[in-house]
């Protein structure tokens, strides 16, 4: 069965456990219940607790916006996938952010990926090339290098679920997102590299999101490139009215393809 589209708010650590609250107080009462459409909230670690009990669960599911790889011990200030598996469904993995500001580097991210599969959470798995990497005709290989590394623990089993979000960093917090057509070279690749290591049935039954610049005015020329099953919005989603309405998009392209 085909899968619902999925549009994922990242919320990063800007609202306070309060501001989340009314965040949530707001899209309960804005956003309908589209049956085509999954949508996640992934708060700080702080306010996963209180967003569990607060958010409408026929509209909503949480996610975690990192964890560490070990399921439990001596790891000072680290929170683990296991200690979060009953509050989120899924969690974002190897976010340019994390690469970037704190060293995440290819094994490690392979390494949380195993831990949210290993704790029953669904990976969104974060890749993209910089700017200079762009420039340098290097997107390819780094999106090929992120990806076959960070799924080289996973079965075809456990790949099936799996979430990949196309982030081209240069588009990350830009003035618009990436072009549809390069979108669409990008995902068409990186579902060639599902492709190949699981082959056509895993390739088909997981899904593609695209995040970077996503506002409202963006979401049907994103949508309708083939392949992408959803969105990844970091700044939109602050912002009840347009995140809202950006899932009102994801849910009016969907029905249009039907
Ligand atoms: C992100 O950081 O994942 C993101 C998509 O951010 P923004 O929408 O603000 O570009």
């Amino acid at each position: 069965m085909k899968q619902s589209k999925l549009v994922v708010a990242n919320w990063k650590m800007y609202l306070s456990t309060h501001d989340t609250s009314v965040l949530i107080n707001r899209l309960n009462k804005k956003v309908p219940v589209y049956r085509n459409v999954e949508v996640v909230l992934s708060p700080s670690y702080l306010s996963l607790q209180p967003a569990s009990m607060e958010i409408d669960r026929r509209k909503f599911r949480l996610a975690a916006q990192d964890g560490f790889y070990k399921d439990e011990g001596a790891f000072t200030g680290a929170v683990s996938y296991s200690q979060m598996r009953e509050l989120v469904h899924y969690a974002i993995v190897g976010h340019s952010e994390r690469r970037r500001f704190f060293n995440e580097n290819l094994d490690e991210v392979r390494d949380k990926v195993a831990a949210c599969v290993r704790n029953g959470i669904t990976p969104i798995l974060c890749v993209g090339e910089t700017k200079q990497e762009r420039n340098e005709n290097e997107t390819k290989q780094v999106l090929h290098d992120q990806i076959v590394t960070a799924l080289s623990d996973l079965t075809s089993e456990d790949a099936e679920d799996l979430v990949l979000a196309y982030e081209p960093v240069w588009a990350i917090g830009a003035e618009e997102p990436a072009k549809p057509d390069t979108i669409k070279d990008a995902v068409d690749w990186m579902r060639y590299q599902v492709r190949e290591l699981y082959g056509q049935k895993t390739e088909s039954s997981i899904r593609v999101l695209y995040g970077g610049s996503d506002e409202p005015q963006y979401v049907s020329g994103i949508m309708e490139v083939d392949g992408v099953d959803g969105l990844l919005v970091g700044r939109a989603s602050l912002n009840f009215e347009q995140f809202g309405d950006i899932i009102t998009g994801v849910h009016l392209a969907a029905l249009s393809k039907d």
